[in-house]
């Protein structure tokens, strides 16, 4: 592979790094202990960002910012209808900052800058939709327990709510999450990526412009030993919703159990793309190379595994091959650019090291396999690996990388078994013009989200998350806001009491 990374283009987008500041009690504030971050773009090998990193001191004075905002400030108490107006003004604003933010993801996370425009502009959407979800949230009267009783179930919000956000969808992810707390009357410690942090200060920055009262929103930056890990032990914290690798988010959930804090969990995938021979292939084909390398595959929805039947493998790997090697492969700013950069140069040597584990274990590397380390940061090529076996690592684990596995199936039945073999069960998709084979793989395979005839669109209005071990709750959707509340309920009783 060779690429062409254009210098000027990267001057052209920024003037030089700037440093990010931490958002406490409607404040911008350094660290307590005075630690510093910076990020080297992945995609250039630059200095480009500088972060003021918290530590312990700074989660508590965050936490303490946020729970006196719960209980003493307007926010939990004022009307659904201005709290909704806030998040619209928001979404205004992340509209009129779309090109600003979608540079900051596109070099600080190495993604395609089209791509990157897209994402601000759904993340607007998501906010938009959490508006019109704040007035919904109204709960329920029983007159139906007799004469002398009205039950009465409030959904009040479930308090300080700590968010934990990873860096491949760093703009996108919060705004699965912040606005619908926000939404419900939480109040917020919000932590980004130590890699990704600064579209999440503009957001702050947005937040404060829009109107959100002091200490609702909290942004504390670091790494996750040395502020998420608080954010989740702390006792004044009612409930923890993180996205991130499984393993992370099994740690968080034994720490949130200490204090037994409500916790939400979008974890990794090993998502299947099942092929069978009467599908529209040269949509599937299409879908398929579109799955497997979107966002470099460092995605938990990645189509990371295709499941294709044998009568049709043959011509369907060549199709797909062909037009993997036409994905455009090269600088995150390259408006051509399909794939972009690797988010760093460890994770990449982990992408390699699991292709070569693969072909020791006995599969094959059909195209792509090498990764390129420059002084202009790391990259990968679009990598098919065939003639992969259920119990082979390549199989089961998340690469996290532009990297396909093969695995071959005659029967529907077979097909069903192969999917679900993973740990993981966030998305799969089927490719099939026949009814019931499409209802059937729809109705069997464990997965949050299934795809029939399409890959990887997504809706605010559709619910989104893992079974098994990709997660715990559910993101967007009707219930997006109830889920940052708690019922309450509350009995009247009137007359003398007879029992
Ligand atoms: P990660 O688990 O390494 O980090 C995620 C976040 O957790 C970061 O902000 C990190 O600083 C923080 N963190 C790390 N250790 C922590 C600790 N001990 N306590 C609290 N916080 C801690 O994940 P990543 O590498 O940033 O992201 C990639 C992973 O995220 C992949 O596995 C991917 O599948 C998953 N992901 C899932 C979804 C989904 O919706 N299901 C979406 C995107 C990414």
């Amino acid at each position: 592979m060779t690429l062409h990374i254009d210098p000027a283009r990267l001057a052209e987008a920024t003037s030089g790094p700037r440093r990010y500041q931490m958002l406490i009690d409607g404040k911008w504030t350094d660290g307590e202990v005075g630690l510093e971050g910076e990020r080297v773009s992945p995609g250039h090998g630059i200095v480009v960002s500088r972060y003021a990193f918290g530590s312990e001191a700074d989660v508590a004075r965050a936490v303490a910012a946020a729970r006196r905002a719960f209980h003493r400030g307007p926010w939990p108490r004022m009307k659904a209808a201005d709290r909704a107006a806030v998040l619209l003004k928001t979404a205004d604003l992340i509209d009129a900052r779309r090109e600003e933010i979608a540079r900051l993801d596109a070099i600080e996370s190495g993604k395609p800058i089209s791509q990157a425009r897209g994402e601000i502009a759904g993340a607007a959407d998501i906010w938009r939709y959490a508006a019109s979800l704040a007035r919904t949230l109204h709960g329920e009267s029983y007159a139906n327990l007799g004469d002398d009783m009205l039950g009465v179930v409030l959904r009040e919000p479930v308090g300080v709510v700590s968010i934990i956000t990873p860096w491949n969808f760093p703009f996108l992810i919060v705004a699965q999450k912040l606005p619908f707390a926000l939404a419900a009357g939480c109040t917020t410690v919000v932590k980004p990526s130590e890699m990704t942090s600064a579209s999440t200060v503009v957001l702050g920055e947005i937040l404060m412009q829009a109107g959100l009262p002091e200490g609702v929103c909290n942004i504390v930056l670091g790494t996750g030993p040395e502020v998420g890990a608080h954010m989740v032990a702390h006792r004044d914290v009612d409930m923890v919703t993180f996205t991130g690798s499984t393993r992370v988010g099994k740690a968080t959930v034994q720490a949130a159990g200490a204090t037994l804090k409500k916790v939400a969990m979008e974890l990794g995938g090993k998502n299947a793309q099942i092929v069978f021979p009467d599908a529209d292939l040269d949509a599937a084909v299409d879908a398929a190379v579109f799955g497997a390398f979107f966002n470099a595959g460092e995605c938990c929805n990645a189509g990371s595994r295709l499941i294709i039947h044998k009568a049709v493998a043959k011509d369907f790997l060549a199709a797909f091959e062909k037009r993997a090697a036409r994905v455009k492969v090269g600088d995150p700013l390259d408006d051509a650019t399909k794939v972009g950069a690797i988010i760093t140069p460890e994770h990449l040597k982990k992408i390699e090291n699991a292709v070569i584990d693969a072909t020791a274990d006995g599969a094959t590397v059909a195209l792509g396999g090498a990764g390129l380390t420059s002084a202009a940061g790391q990259y990968m090529t679009p990598t098919v690996v065939t003639g992969v076996k259920p119990d082979m690592a390549i199989a089961r684990e998340e690469v996290f990388g532009p990297v396909l596995s093969v695995l071959e199936f005659e029967r529907v039945e077979e097909a069903l078994r192969l999917a679900d073999l993973t740990d993981y069960g966030l998305s799969a998709g089927v490719w099939s013009r026949d009814i019931d084979t499409a209802m059937t793989v729809a109705r069997s395979v464990r997965t949050g989200t299934v795809w029939v005839n399409t890959f990887m669109d997504g809706y605010p209005e559709l619910p989104f998350g893992g079974m098994k071990q990709s997660g715990i709750g559910r993101e967007l959707g009707k219930n997006a806001v109830e889920d940052f509340s708690e019922a309450k309920t509350i009995q009247f009783h009137r007359g003398p009491r007879t029992s």
